[in-house]
């Protein structure tokens, strides 16, 4: 066996938790030989919730699951954790403006990156879920100087997958057909699909899909109002799909990248190959030797459309940046 893996996770008793935590335990992400530890982070808000969702995993007897920690004390839950899955986060509620969801968000993971800081394994690996994330994970790794920059990852996996989805159905192909399609930028309405480098059965998009209407004016704006979308039907915000693409990044880390492939993960621009501001925390296609750590891809395509675009998406990020300047130190 394995040593056992050490995975906190916080937000644990809400909607994406309910889905994740029971795929964490059954060893269908970090591999069907790796026993886990769950440390899961609640709140006074959610204390007693969170014993009956340590329940439903104890009656779920799972045999990698070797232990639950329960707590509301980030700098007891994250002890010596290899992972953190940084979900809670404040939901942004009627008439409030972003700029007080990024200040009250920024505090939440300002607090949890000390603590990180302190307490979590030294080669702990962060991925926020919590909105807005890209930016919480840039006030986490300012907060944690002492774990690297690169372990922070924000989710936009979800967005890549809703890509693939879109594309495939345009081109009337399965799912698995569709590669190397990345996502740009933030976790935002502002992200970009790109698919001037996607390919589907090998080939460039736009050699399939021959509509570039349908991929500049409906794709695009498609793939990122998709999760406003599904509130408005559903009444809530995506969990089910958002907790299986948290597996799937998980799952990338841990799976060398196929040749002609990449996965979408949003990451520390410092050094980046494509001249985007090196201080934000963005979108880019990536790949895996299969060991936890990752690379950004150097060479893919910038046309003047993806250029125009991937701007906009960082202009919004320095924008945010701008807003929490003051959770962000030296
Ligand atoms: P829920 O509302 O079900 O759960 C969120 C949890 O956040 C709560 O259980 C609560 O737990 C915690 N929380 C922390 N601070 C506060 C606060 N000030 N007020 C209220 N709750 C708080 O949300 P979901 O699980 O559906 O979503 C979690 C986050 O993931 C959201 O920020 C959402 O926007 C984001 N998201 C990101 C996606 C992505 O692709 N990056 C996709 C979909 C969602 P506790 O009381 O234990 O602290």
């Amino acid at each position: 066996w394995k040593k056992t893996m050490k995975v906190a996770v916080t937000g644990a008793a809400g909607q994406i938790s309910n889905h994740l935590l029971f795929m964490l335990a059954s060893g269908e992400v970090f591999g069907r030989d790796q026993p886990i530890q769950l440390q899961l982070l609640g709140s006074e808000r959610s204390r007693v919730a969170l014993e009956g969702v340590a329940m439903e995993l104890e009656d779920s007897l799972y045999p990698l699951l070797r232990e639950v920690q329960l707590g509301i004390d980030p700098r007891q839950v994250f002890a010596d954790a290899d992972w953190a899955l940084l979900i809670g986060a404040k939901p942004r509620g009627p008439g409030m403006e972003r700029k007080d969801l990024l200040d009250i968000n920024g505090q939440i993971f300002q607090e949890q990156a000390q603590a990180l800081n302190e307490v979590a394994s030294r080669d702990c690996k962060m991925l926020v879920v919590g909105n807005p994330c890209n930016t919480n994970a840039l006030i986490g790794m300012a907060n944690a100087p002492d774990l690297p920059k690169r372990n922070w990852h924000a989710l936009t996996r979800l967005d890549e997958n809703r890509a693939k989805c879109q594309l495939a159905l345009k081109a009337g192909k399965f799912y698995t057909s569709v590669t190397n399609c990345a996502i740009w930028g933030n976790h935002s309405t502002t992200q970009v699909p790109d698919f001037v480098n996607a390919k589907i059965g090998g080939k460039r998009v736009p050699a399939v899909i021959k509509d570039t209407a349908w991929l500049k004016e409906e794709f695009t704006p498609k793939v990122a109002n998709r999760g406003g979308a599904l509130i408005k039907k559903w009444g809530r915000s995506s969990a089910a799909s958002t907790a299986v693409s948290v597996a799937d990044h998980l799952r990338s880390l841990y799976t060398p990248t196929p040749m002609n492939d990449c996965f979408s993960t949003a990451v520390s621009t410092e050094g980046n190959p494509y001249g985007i501001d090196e201080d934000l925390v963005f979108s880019m296609p990536c790949r895996s030797t299969g060991d936890g750590d990752y690379e950004v891809i150097d060479d893919f395509v910038i046309d003047d459309w993806l250029a125009a675009k991937i701007k906009e998406s960082e202009a919004e990020l320095q924008k945010e940046r701008d807003c929490v300047g003051h959770l962000i130190p030296g």
